[in-house]
Parts: C-alpha cells; sequence; structure tokens
C-alpha cells in the first residue's frame, strides 16, 4: 500500500465515525460530538469527507442520521424527479437528496467499515 496524505486523519475519521454511528441512537448527543470532530478533523487537514458520510452527519447538530432511529426518512416525488428528505430527530433540520434511480433502498453503502479507504 502506499503511504497517501492524511491517511492517519482517515483512519481516525473513519473511527470516529463508527462510535458515532454506534452510539447514535442511544446518545444522540454524543453522535454529535464525534460527528463533530470528524468535520474538525476533516477541516483542519484539508480533507474532503466521503459523500456518504457527509449524507449521514447532520449539518446542523452533526448527529448520525439513521432512518427510524435518530432520523425520519422521505421519499418525495415531483414530476421529474425524486427527492429524499432525511428530517433530524435530534435538531429538526431537514435536507434533501436527489434520488438516484433504483438506489432508494441501498443509498447508504452496506458496509460503511471501509468507506474512507475509498478516497485513498
Ligand atoms: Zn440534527
Amino acid at each position: 500500500m502506499k503511504k497517501v496524505h492524511g491517511n492517519d486523519s482517515f483512519q481516525r475519521m473513519n473511527y470516529l465515525y463508527q462510535i458515532s454511528k454506534h452510539i447514535a441512537s442511544k446518545n444522540p448527543t454524543l453522535s454529535s460530538y464525534y460527528g463533530n470532530l470528524i468535520v474538525n478533523v476533516a477541516k483542519k487537514n484539508v480533507l474532503k469527507i466521503h459523500p456518504d458520510i457527509k449524507w449521514q452527519i447532520c449539518k446542523k447538530c452533526r448527529c448520525m442520521l439513521i432512518d427510524k432511529e435518530t432520523a425520519t426518512m422521505k421519499i418525495k416525488r415531483t414530476e421529474e424527479s425524486k427527492v429524499i428528505q432525511w428530517s433530524c430527530n435530534t435538531c429538526g433540520a431537514k435536507r434533501n437528496f436527489p434520488a438516484k434511480k433504483n438506489q432508494e433502498k441501498t443509498i447508504w453503502l452496506e458496509n460503511p467499515k471501509a468507506i474512507f479507504e475509498v478516497i485513498n
């Protein structure tokens, strides 16, 4: 494996993501805390958070958004497009994402364990 700039930070963010997601349903406040850490590590090291992770972090309180646990997911259809709306149960913030075809059920990666390695 070649050495990539920011590799340690990716591992750290990956780790923080695992914890944040794991505790989200039990302790959204702590999940927000770890979500904040992920964003701070990314900012400090000028790293991009993988889009699949970024979507799961509430932009307001930075809690992990998990359907039916810390968030509510709704699919809204308009004539031209389909939109997935996520509402954070912790702070009430709403986010809309365009739904890709046939992706509404598998919008998050099945196995997010190695997600930050995808970027490397
Ligand atoms: Zn929130």
